[in-house]
């Protein structure tokens, strides 16, 4: 941070535009103008330059790793440090992956190739299942959410190579676009594989033709995230009776479930039609389809030449970018991917002090107080509603930093020449990890991102938000700097979360995190009604190409940034109370407040990633995610003085409230 700076660079600021016209690009349009896209990404922003900091960290800390003597001894940090460093190594070691070729999948592809009838079929799915999936369906072990106290098998849908089933069954240019890019990689992999031209061409038809048809039959994303439409609990038996072709019985032996009696059916009429394609469609198409998903989904870890491939159509086509990251990144990637934890343990123990863990809880508890005082003021909730609301706020579990309790990578084998089966034999641990869960109680003190994510989530079935230790940092927080950067940045992203648990699938469940009930119908129907306003406000929203923002994939996420920064607005005002107010640079903070709020959706994106971005993401672009907000909230009329004729100015019918 600069001196005598409140941790706000003002030389971003676009002052040919005005404030009350396009917020974000008055905020931004400076640091718009001055920056270009690196080469070898799909976008440039504040996170992911947050995110190339914190990589810039954990390489300095793998390569002290690497220079300095192995650490002796069996304690677990010098396993940890071995484990990292060879992980590290393997990765960069394109000599000896090269050489190996496909020769590391050798023993699945051999269980693809003895595949002679459905149940053989089964089984080797059942195989694959353990080391990453690639069917047409897989199996996930969660909490039930009608009874959060356990977990249980969910099955759910899977099998595609593109993104979205939409890609298979649309005729608009995008989709156009990318299938016929997509066929043109199938065709490069089978031959990268060793098969003819003519092969290679029938196989690519052949993998097509299998992947539309579970397209067809695939639930569309918009319900998807609806969590009534995709559960349902059957006994085992019950299972079996809707999928007569698969032996679930030998399916569990394989992947280790054990005492399988009732399992979650994520959609049933998806899992009946692929019992069904299991037995229709020719063994040897699906012998196609399994090769095909098991060197697409391992190109990473192979040969360059399937690595560089496989980034041509993911990387290229799909978000626009012409140049692979280099060698150092990918390899700590897969690091950070596969012994998250591990390496997190490292980083927090050089990189993340007393001094931010201290300052995130007196953010965090502001923002609680004012979510509080926001949900007892309501107009629209009952009282018996708000009161349980209340409860459920809290009963939600703060998690900063990293985890309290770490986790154990006992007896896993790591070397530094052997790159895909480091992956593998990490995917195997992992998976065997998961199916203990089935013998255990929930442990609610698990972290699903590791310290050296720059993210942040909330998770209905334990009802906690994270913030990882490597998100509390600048731009977006620092002990050191203005409260309103504080709280405009990184408050907005805790409020964000917060109000997860109370959305239109976070109010669903109560405070331990079951499927219940809590608000009155009243409640629901006026809540559908303010979010109804956010629907038609974000499907108005134009991208390139004639596409548009999806306002019913993206409402769970537009009303957290809603709420989002309405909490932390409070919750600044709350701070301001005692500490006192005062201008900075002609600022008010209040309009420190949102040019905070506004830089942490700074963004240059590719076409081509942001067409992806709103065909299958459920977080609108950077500029709406700002000037959605923005134009619904009245703090920042006031903050800026938008009044009529102004055109980020909205009607007060017209604007979305809820909380
Ligand atoms: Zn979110």
């Amino acid at each position: 941070m600069k001196k005598n700076s409140w941790g706000f660079d003002t030389g971003d600021i676009d002052k040919n535009v005005r404030p009350q016209n396009d917020f974000y690009h008055y905020a931004n349009g400076g640091w718009l103008k001055r920056n270009i896209i690196p080469h070898n990404e799909a976008s440039w922003g504040s996170f992911i330059m947050l995110r190339y900091d914190t990589e810039k960290r954990l390489r300095a800390l793998v390569t002290k790793l690497v220079k300095q003597p192995r650490r002796s001894g069996r304690g677990p940090d010098a396993v940890a440090s071995g484990a990292v460093r060879d992980f590290y190594v393997s990765g960069l070691d394109m000599k000896k992956r090269n050489e190996l070729g496909m020769k590391p999948l050798r023993p699945w592809l051999e269980r693809i190739a003895k595949i002679k009838d459905v149940r053989s079929l089964v089984s080797a799915l059942a195989h694959l299942e353990k080391i990453g999936g690639g069917g047409p369906f897989g199996v996930m072990i969660d909490q039930d959410m009608k009874d959060s106290e356990r977990y249980i098998i969910h099955i759910c849908q899977s099998g595609l190579g593109m993104p979205d089933r939409d890609y298979y069954l649309k005729s608009d240019a995008e989709s156009l676009r990318v299938r016929s890019a997509y066929k043109k990689h199938l065709e490069a992999m089978f031959a990268l594989m060793g098969k003819t031209k003519a092969e290679s061409k029938k196989d690519r038809e052949v993998v097509m033709r299998l992947e539309t048809v579970i397209a067809k039959i695939s639930m569309a994303k918009e319900d998807l995230r609806d969590v009534d439409k995709t559960y349902h609990k059957m006994r085992v038996p019950a299972l079996a009776r809707l999928t007569r072709n698969i032996d679930w019985h030998s399916f569990f032996k394989i992947i280790g479930a054990r005492k399988v009696r009732e399992v979650v059916v994520m959609q049933p009429k998806f899992m009946k039609a692929v019992d069904t394609m299991l037995a229709s469609e020719p063994i040897e198409d699906w012998k196609t389809y399994l090769t095909w998903h098991l060197v697409g989904g391992a190109a990473g870890y192979l040969g360059e030449k399937f690595e560089k491939q496989s980034f041509a159509f993911y990387g290229t086509v799909l978000s626009g970018v012409k140049v692979m990251k280099p060698a150092w990144r990918r390899a700590l990637r897969a690091v950070n991917g596969n012994l998250g934890e591990m390496l997190g343990k490292l980083y927090v123990q050089e990189y993340f002090g007393p001094e931010a863990k201290k300052k995130i809880k007196i953010v965090v508890a502001d923002l609680f107080t004012a979510y509080e005082a926001r949900i007892k003021n309501l107009d629209w909730m009952s009282p018996a509603t708000k009161k349980k609301a209340v409860k459920k706020l809290h009963q939600m579990v703060r998690k900063l930093g990293y985890p309290d309790k770490w986790r154990s990578y006992h007896g896993l084998i790591i070397t530094p020449d052997d790159y895909f089966g480091n992956a593998v034999r990490t995917t195997l641990f992992e998976h065997a990890r998961i199916m203990r869960r089935l013998t255990k109680p929930v442990d609610r003190t698990e972290w699903f991102m590791s310290p050296q994510t720059v993210n942040a989530y909330y998770n209905y079935g334990t009802n906690d938000i994270a913030f990882p230790a490597a998100i509390l940092q600048p731009p977006f927080f620092d002990p050191s700097a203005d409260d309103a950067l504080n709280y405009g940045s990184m408050g907005m992203v805790i409020g964000h979360e917060m109000t997860h648990g109370f959305d239109d699938q976070g109010s669903k469940f109560d405070g331990k995190g079951n499927r219940k009930t809590w608000w009155t119908k009243v409640d629901r129907a006026r809540f559908d009604k303010k979010a109804k306003v956010l629907v038609r406000q974000f499907n108005g929203y134009k991208v390139a190409d004639g596409l548009k923002v999806n306002g019913q994939l993206t409402l769970g996420e537009n009303i957290a940034d809603l709420g989002g920064t309405s909490i932390a607005y409070d919750a600044h005002q709350l701070r301001l109370k005692k500490t006192g107010r005062k201008d900075i640079g002609g600022f008010t903070p209040e309009q420190r407040f949102f040019l905070s709020f506004a830089l942490f959706e700074r963004e240059l994106r590719r076409p081509e990633a942001e067409k992806t971005q709103v065909l299958t993401d459920p977080h609108s672009p950077g500029l709406f995610r700002i000037n959605g907000p923005a134009s619904n909230l009245p703090e920042f009329y006031s903050a800026f003085g938008v009044n009529k004729g102004d055109k980020l100015y909205r009607a007060p019918k017209d604007r979305a409230k809820i909380w």
